[in-house]
């Protein structure tokens, strides 16, 4: 059996905070704002998994009330999100994401966070796509306020 989920996130950029997007720690004047790390592909990637298993989201599995959660690394939850997934059969057959950012200019750090999802869900590295655009200095992301990210993935029973 086949199914499809499809996830979305955003955090604010702001001074004093590191830049990390598919768990690669980017070089940058401005961070993303948030509870854990604010990884916000990472987050989307998430909550497309969930929603493939209809198993709630990232913000009801981790709550940013939870102090065991701050400044989480968001490998860990997408490790953890791959572990439950896992134990209700499931496994992740192929993702697909689009970062929307301003700046910085992410292509050189694309290969590294393909690396970095493929390693945590155990998929050879074809079988994840990592996508950046900007929106052409349109609404939040183009104003350089905020970072977004899409994802969706399918998912399979694993027997
Ligand atoms: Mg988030």
């Amino acid at each position: 059996m086949i199914r499809i989920g499809h996830g979305y996130d955003v955090h604010r950029l702001v001074e004093g905070r590191k830049l990390i997007l598919g768990g690669v720690d980017i070089p940058h004047d401005l961070g993303l704002l948030g509870h854990s790390d604010a990884d916000v592909l990472l987050h989307a990637l998430c909550d497309a998994m969930l929603g493939a298993a209809a198993l709630g989201d990232i913000g009801k599995l981790f709550p940013d009330t939870d102090e065991s959660f701050k400044d989480a690394d968001s490998t860990v939850l997408l490790r953890k999100v791959n572990l439950l997934l896992g134990r209700h059969g499931y496994r992740v057959s192929n993702v697909d994401a689009t970062v929307l950012a301003q700046a910085p200019k992410l292509s050189p750090y694309i290969s590294r966070m393909r690396q970095n999802i493929a390693n945590i869900l155990g998929l050879d590295v074809s079988r994840v796509s990592v996508k950046a655009t900007t929106e052409e200095g349109l609404g939040f992301t183009g104003e350089k306020l905020g970072i977004a990210a899409h994802a969706v993935c399918l998912i399979e029973s694993a027997d």
